[in-house]
C-alpha cells in the first residue's frame, strides 16, 4: 500500500468517525441543523473517496460518481457552517457552480478524451470560492455570542483554501510529468494530512460555535419571563445591581418603581385564568414601549412589576412613573373582551430611600400600598420635600 493509499485511508475513516460524531450531537433534544450538514458534508466527502478506490467497479463509474460526491461534499459543509448566522446559499447558484464542477468530470470520461488532471482539478474552485465566502460571512456576520469560534472557523477556512490552492498547483505542474509516480503519491499524501487537520480543526470549531449557542440560550431561558417574555425577577435584579455600581460611581441618582395591577383577581375571577394571562402580556408590553431607551421593565412577581428608571431624581421619578401609568390605563387590550386595565404604582429613590434592593422595594411597596388606598391607578412617591 503506498504512502498516499494509507493516509487517505486515515482521512477516510476520520472523517466519517467526526461526521457520525456531528449526526450523533446533532439528533439530541435540540435542533443543530449546521452540525447536522457539516456530518452529512464529512460522510459524503467519504464516500466519494471511497466510491473511486475499489478496482472491482468500472473505472469511468467510480471515478465519476466519486468526485461528483467530493464535489458535492463542500455544499453541504458550506451550508453547515453559514447555518446559524442567518446567511442561506442560493440554491440555484450552487446548482450552477455544481453543473460546472461536475460537466467537465462527465466529459473526460464520456467525450473519448481522459485527463486524470480533470477529476483532480473540477471539484477545486467551487470547493475554494465556498469557503472563501463562508469565511467571509463568520466574519462580518459571526453567529450569537460566538465570535471566537466564529474567527477560529474562518482561519481555518483560509487555510482550507490554501491548501486546495497549493494542490491544484502542485497537480498542474507536473501535468507534463504525469509518470512520476512518487511525486504524486507525496502530493496526496501531503494533502490528505493537511485534509485531516482541517477536518478535526473545522468540526471542533463548529461544536464551539454550538456550545456557545446553547449557553447563550440557556442564558436567554433563564433571564426571561415565561409568560410575558420581558427580564424576569433574576434579570431585574442582575440589572439593579448594575445600576446601582453605575449610579455609585458617576454619583447620580435612579428610581425603582414597583407595578401592581388594580383588581386583577377580577379579571382572573371574570374572563378566566388565560385571558387574565393575555392581560398581563398586554401590560409587560405598554410598560416596555413606554420606558426609556435606558430604563428596563421586568416582572418581578404574578402581576408585579418594576421599572428602573435611569438617571432620575426625586423631583422628576414620580411624573416618568406616572407617565407609564397613564400608558396602560389609556391603551385598551387588543382581546376585545378584556376591560381597560390600570395599574398603581410606588417609587422609591437610589440613594435618599435605600442602597440596595430589600430598602429599595419594601418603600417602593409601602407606597404602592398607599396608592392602592388612595384609590388605584396612580403613583405614590417620596414626600415633595425629600
Ligand atoms: P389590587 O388592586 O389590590 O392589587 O387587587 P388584585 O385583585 O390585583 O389583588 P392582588 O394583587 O393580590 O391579586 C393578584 C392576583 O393575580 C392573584 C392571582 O390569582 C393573580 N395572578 C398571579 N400570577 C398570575 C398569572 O401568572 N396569571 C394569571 N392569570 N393570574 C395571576
Ligand atoms: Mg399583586
Ligand atoms: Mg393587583
Amino acid at each position: 500500500m503506498s504512502r498516499a493509499s494509507v493516509l487517505l485511508l486515515a482521512l477516510l475513516i476520520i472523517n466519517t468517525l467526526l461526521g457520525s460524531l456531528c449526526l450523533a450531537v446533532a439528533h439530541g433534544e435540540r435542533d443543530a441543523p449546521g452540525l447536522r450538514r457539516w456530518g452529512w458534508g464529512l460522510l459524503l466527502y467519504s464516500a466519494g473517496i471511497l466510491i473511486t478506490l475499489p478496482e472491482a467497479l468500472p473505472f469511468d463509474l467510480r471515478k465519476v460518481v466519486g468526485n461528483a460526491l467530493i464535489a458535492f461534499a463542500p455544499i453541504l459543509s458550506t451550508a453547515g457552517l453559514l447555518a446559524r448566522t442567518g446567511v442561506r446559499l442560493d440554491r440555484r447558484w450552487i446548482g450552477a457552480a455544481y453543473a460546472l464542477s461536475v460537466l467537465p468530470i462527465l466529459y473526460n470520461h464520456l467525450g473519448g478524451h481522459y485527463l486524470a488532471l480533470v477529476d483532480f482539478l473540477a471539484p477545486a474552485p467551487i470547493a475554494n470560492v465556498l469557503f472563501v465566502y463562508a469565511a467571509v460571512v463568520l466574519l462580518r456576520r459571526p453567529p450569537p455570542a460566538a465570535d471566537g469560534a466564529a474567527r477560529f472557523l474562518a482561519a481555518i477556512l483560509l487555510f482550507s483554501v490554501l491548501v486546495w490552492s497549493l494542490r491544484m498547483a502542485a497537480i498542474w505542474t507536473s501535468v507534463g510529468d504525469s509518470n512520476d509516480r512518487d511525486r504524486a503519491d507525496l502530493v496526496i499524501a501531503l494533502f490528505a494530512i493537511a485534509q485531516i487537520i482541517i477536518a478535526v480543526a473545522a468540526t471542533l470549531g463548529l461544536l464551539w460555535v454550538e456550545v456557545r449557542g446553547v449557553e447563550d440560550a440557556l442564558r436567554r431561558q433563564a433571564l426571561a419571563d415565561a409568560l410575558t417574555g420581558i427580564p424576569n425577577r433574576r434579570a431585574t435584579l442582575e440589572r439593579f445591581l448594575a445600576e446601582t455600581r453605575r449610579a455609585e460611581r458617576e454619583r447620580r441618582s435612579f428610581a425603582l418603581v414597583v407595578f401592581d395591577v388594580d383588581h386583577f383577581k377580577r379579571i382572573n375571577d371574570a374572563h378566566g385564568h388565560l385571558q387574565g394571562d393575555a392581560a398581563l402580556c398586554h401590560v409587560a408590553q405598554v410598560l416596555d414601549r413606554g420606558r426609556g431607551s435606558n430604563d428596563a421593565v421586568g416582572r418581578v412577581g404574578g402581576e408585579e412589576f418594576v421599572v428602573l428608571l435611569d438617571g432620575v431624581s426625586g423631583a422628576d421619578a414620580v411624573p416618568a412613573a406616572d407617565r407609564l401609568r397613564a400608558a396602560v390605563a389609556a391603551t385598551p387590550p387588543a382581546a376585545q373582551e378584556l376591560p381597560a386595565l390600570t395599574v398603581s404604582g410606588g417609587v422609591a429613590v437610589y440613594p435618599q430611600d435605600g442602597r440596595d434592593w430589600d430598602q429599595l422595594f419594601a418603600t417602593a411597596d409601602r407606597r404602592l400600598y398607599a396608592a392602592k388606598h388612595g384609590g388605584r391607578n396612580r403613583v405614590e412617591g417620596p414626600p415633595l420635600a425629600a
